[in-house]
């Protein structure tokens, strides 16, 4: 057997197709969603994250903005800067770009972005629909894996589910989509006995753990899909020859930059065995953007348009 590799390039096109869509909609009525992004400091790998999310604002023709701050900033310059967003009526969308500087509270900034306007899902608020199943903003990464097993058909209902990790942002969140969708669902952590053999009873394996390549075969049952959400980077030449044998692109990525990406799962065995795998890159990582333009989209519509279509719940 050999997973189908599940293509999250070609799931993101189609979502960001719909997005240009529902804000041509939108645009209709008058109404034309933005985003905006704070970065504090100069985080290269935030750096990156936040340019892309303003680039694929703009390709969609979506008002956005990156507001740069000082890593030197204090919480209560932050609180305020958030409190301006919170007033602006243009502002759909407040992203606080994560890690902020030591200094910073950062629970209590995210917990200053107002409810309707969290497009990360991460504010209680939101955390508590999600939990009750009402509409709200739901974190980026988890919903883009439903988007991708429900285009692919890969069925949720009566599914076992086994989610590795318990996060804030990917683990616990993935868990509750799920379950209500009718899987039944198992959340695993670093304590959890016997990983393999829990992991080993999952028609969908979410694995959310952050520790290059450690799922393996051991871990799954035959047939089963496995979601890798592990963004992880390999450093050692063997390690690349462990993980991708015979794959030269992966090889040629690597001599050209000193490390080449992994996932939480090692595809070299996990591909045989499994039915279904999102690969690294390639599979999750390119829904989450996805999902925070879908996300900006409706935070609109929510505060701004209730009338025009009803938001479905999570
Ligand atoms: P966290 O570090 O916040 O959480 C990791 C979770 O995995 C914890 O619950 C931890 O358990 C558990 N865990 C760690 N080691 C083991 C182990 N050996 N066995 C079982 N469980 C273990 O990570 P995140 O949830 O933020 O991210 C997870 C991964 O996903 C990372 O690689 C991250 O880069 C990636 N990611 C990718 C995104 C994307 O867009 N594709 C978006 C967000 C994250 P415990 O609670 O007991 O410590």
């Amino acid at each position: 057997m050999s997973a189908r590799l599940l293509n999250g390039n070609e799931i993101r096109d189609q979502i960001k197709a719909e997005v240009a869509r529902d804000l041509a909609h939108l645009r209709e009525a008058g109404i034309c969603p933005g985003l905006s992004v704070i970065l504090v400091g100069n985080d290269p790998a935030s750096e990156i994250y936040t340019r892309n999310k303003s680039k694929t604002c703009k390709e969609l023709g979506m008002f956005s903005e990156r507001i740069e701050l000082p890593s030197t900033i204090t919480t209560e310059e932050l609180l305020e800067r958030v409190n301006d967003l919170n007033r602006r009526d243009e502002v759909d969308g407040i992203l606080v770009q994560l890690p902020l500087p030591k200094q910073v509270d950062s629970k209590k900034v995210l917990l200053a972005v107002d409810p309707v306007k969290d497009v990360d899902g991460f504010h209680p608020i939101n955390v508590g629909n999600l939990v009750t199943g009402r509409p709200g903003l739901v974190p980026c990464t988890p919903s883009g894996i439903i988007e991708i097993l429900n285009r692919s058909q890969i069925p949720i209902e009566g599914a076992r589910a086994v989610v590795i990790g318990r996060s804030d942002i990917v683990g616990k969140p993935i868990a509750l989509l799920l379950m209500h969708r009718n899987a039944t669902v198992t959340i695993c952590h670093s304590k959890t006995r016997d990983l393999p053999g829990v992991c080993r009873e999952a028609d969908i394996l979410v694995a959310a753990l952050g520790k290059p390549g450690m799922v393996t075969a051991e871990f799954v049952k035959p047939g089963a899909t496995v979601i890798d959400v592990g963004i992880g980077q390999l450093t050692r030449r063997e390690d690349v020859e462990r993980f991708f044998p015979g794959n030269e692109k992966k090889m040629k990525d690597f001599e050209a930059k000193g490390s080449t990406l992994i996932g939480d799962v090692d595809p070299s065995t996990v591909i045989p065995v499994a039915g279904a795998l999102t690969p690294v890159p390639g599979g999750v990582g390119p829904l989450t953007i996805a999902m925070l333009m879908v996300n900006t989209v409706r935070a609109a519509r929510l505060r701004r348009a209730p009338q025009l279509a009803p938001v479905p719940s999570a």
